[in-house]
């Protein structure tokens, strides 16, 4: 099996990781009220969906 000839450096390690996003994948913002949504979904804060109101409570 294949062993690592060097230790990876911090230095390394950490550019590398520069490439690593916290991100929430599919989330737009709402056009109607402008929170972070699912896309393709039913905004969970206005009930809006392509400008029409979905949900109301
Ligand atoms: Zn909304």
């Amino acid at each position: 099996m294949a062993v690592p000839f060097r230790r990876t450096s911090k230095t390394r390690k950490r550019k590398r990781r520069t490439h690593f996003k916290l991100s929430v994948p599919g989330m737009v913002k709402c056009p109607q009220c402008g929170e972070m949504k699912l896309s393709h979904r039913v905004c969970k804060e206005c009930g809006y969906y392509k400008g029409n109101e979905i949900v109301n409570d």
